[in-house]
């Protein structure tokens, strides 16, 4: 009898450790969304105990937006190889970029230090009702590396997000002054699809080409001023060069964002100090 307990033991001990060993790879791919009573097939989540109950994946479209922008992705260090429900978008973008400023190393700014320090600031207040987030500076210098991560740190807590580049922005501008009637219609149709969104990342607003700004920034514009949800936006424009267009693009981003009766002042960080700018 008491064999049998202790061989019964021993076989609960074996299955325990042996499930606690199941190799990391195999783990990483389980999706960390799932509640104790299902399993997710990476589109649904089914109910184990209710036949037949299904929900959307809450990182379904985290996962699509990851397809989507790998190549944008993998140009701010988040490599197309990597394992997005192991290693989260968000958390290797934002280490990476601690450890490359480590001790201010690198840079005798704050810029980018701030930048971090608004990212983790915003994802506690909760991404999509924080206030609006601008970044400007030169190229290179990792602001769309910032933008990227809250992003998909909003994908990944189950937030409408979207990322609009400049490409997709003057598309808009076009379609909404064309005179052909499908054209303005799919304009309209992606205004639409921006509204819904709780987070919006504008890429490297702007360009040199004063009367292409002038179009797009009058459509980013009028869209703010009927958006509830939150921006990160990067520029590597600066004051006139963008041209008034931008000018007032800026002051509209820049503007006090209201969200359930409080009062958000947005936040511009600048990722290039005076010593850069010596010429
Ligand atoms: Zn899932």
């Amino acid at each position: 009898m008491g064999d049998l307990a202790q061989s019964v033991g021993s076989l609960v001990a074996l299955v325990t450790q042996g499930d606690l060993r199941a190799p990391p790879s195999r783990r990483a791919y389980v999706c960390p969304k799932t509640r104790q009573d299902e399993t997710c097939d990476g589109r649904l989540h089914y109910s184990v105990i209710d036949d037949g109950d299904s929900r959307p994946c809450p990182l379904d479209r985290y996962r699509a937006v990851r397809a989507e922008l790998a190549d944008a992705l993998e140009l701010a260090g988040y490599s197309k190889g990597r394992n997005p429900l192991a290693d989260p978008v968000h958390q290797v973008l934002l280490a990476k970029w601690s450890e490359s400023n480590q001790g201010g190393l690198k840079t005798d700014y704050p810029g980018p230090g701030e930048a971090l320090h608004r990212a983790h600031e915003l994802a506690s207040m909760g991404l999509g009702s924080g206030y609006h987030l601008l970044m400007h500076g030169n190229k290179g210098t990792g602001k769309t590396r910032i933008g990227l991560a809250l992003l998909f740190w909003a994908l990944w807590d189950g937030k409408r997000a979207c990322r609009v580049s400049w490409a997709d922005l003057v598309k808009v501008a076009n379609g909404q002054s064309s005179f052909d009637g499908e054209a303005q219609k799919a304009a309209e149709m992606t205004i639409d699809r921006w509204r819904k969104q709780a987070l919006i990342l504008f890429d490297d607003l702007g360009t040199r080409d004063e009367r292409e700004n002038e179009r797009a920034f009058a459509t980013l514009g009028s869209f703010l001023d009927n958006y509830s949800g939150q921006i990160v936006a990067t520029t590597n424009l600066r004051g006139a060069t963008g041209g008034d267009a931008f000018i007032r693009a800026q002051d509209r981003l820049m503007a006090t964002r209201e969200i359930k009766g409080a009062r958000l002042k947005a936040v511009a960080v600048a990722f290039d100090g005076p010593s850069q700018r010596r010429v």
